[in-house]
């Protein structure tokens, strides 16, 4: 069984064919996906996908391109998310230099104010992190480090030797994406060098679609090539890093995500 530990199920990319979508998922053996928040009202999407969908968790946060819409109000209502029993994790937050869709300070501010949140709350952050590497590390030592924030999950770990080395110092888990199947992907930091029960795998669909569907929606179904060039990464089979990265997203995620099962893959 394989648990998609980052997908934006509730994009516009899936109104045309959402259901189906999953159906392919679950013949995949794709037994849980957690469905990704970026804004209040994309949050507030996510808890309603999930709210009624046992193979669904949500998180509840807002991206660094959206930081500009972090306020007091958009706060009180990611807490109250947060507090759904849909609601796995806050997230995703984080920074991003390489687009800067929002001021670098109104970003901090946002990432800074979620990992309080996450903290206050007892529940694992989501954090995207994107050509701004020692702000990240310095937020995550100051938030991770002493057991104020409970997890930290490192969504499409790119392979950055600073965010590594600041993610091993919080005992972070490192999630990786289809990126990791790319011809061109030349990480600092190889997969192998992860303590294995903190590597989780996922799609960040509807973007980032693995080799061989590169260049066309990725979708939940994939996790399952993504999962195939981590275990090639890491000299592992394809069903150890199903078992391993599903019991790393069941300690990471919690009950809801524990309780996942996929029918004709229970043994
Ligand atoms: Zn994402």
């Amino acid at each position: 069984m394989l648990v998609d530990a980052h997908c934006h199920l509730g994009d516009g990319a899936f109104d045309a064919d959402r259901d189906a979508a999953l159906a392919r998922a679950r013949a995949a053996g794709v037994g849980h996906v957690i469905v990704i928040g970026e804004s209040v009202a994309g949050s507030a999407r996510a808890v309603d996908l999930a709210r009624e969908a046992p193979g669904l968790s949500a998180t509840a946060g807002v991206h660094p391109h959206e930081a500009t819409t972090w306020s007091r109000e958009a706060e009180a209502r990611v807490r109250a998310l947060c507090r759904e029993p849909a609601v796995v994790a806050v997230g995703e937050t984080g920074l991003d230099y390489h687009y800067d869709h929002s001021p670098r300070d109104a970003q901090r501010r946002a990432f800074d104010a979620q990992l309080a949140l996450a903290a206050e709350l007892g529940k694992p952050v989501v954090v995207h992190a994107r050509e701004a590497d020692a702000d990240v590390a310095a937020m995550l030592r100051a938030w991770g480090g002493g057991g104020n924030v409970p997890a930290v999950i490192l969504h499409s770990f790119s392979g950055s030797q600073v965010v590594f080395e600041a993610g091993m110092d919080v005992g972070a888990y490192f999630s990786f994406s289809g990126m990791i199947t790319f011809k061109n992907w030349n990480p600092m930091v190889r997969p192998s060098a992860c303590p294995p029960d903190r590597l989780l795998v996922e799609t960040d669909a509807p973007f980032l679609a693995p080799v061989p569907h590169r260049g066309r929606r990725n979708e939940p179904a994939y996790v399952r090539e993504v999962a195939a060039a981590l275990a090639q990464a890491v000299g592992a089979s394809l069903d150890d890093v199903g078992q391993q990265t599903t019991e790393n997203a069941r300690r990471v995620f919690g009950a809801r995500v524990a309780a996942a099962r996929v029918e004709h893959t229970v043994p």
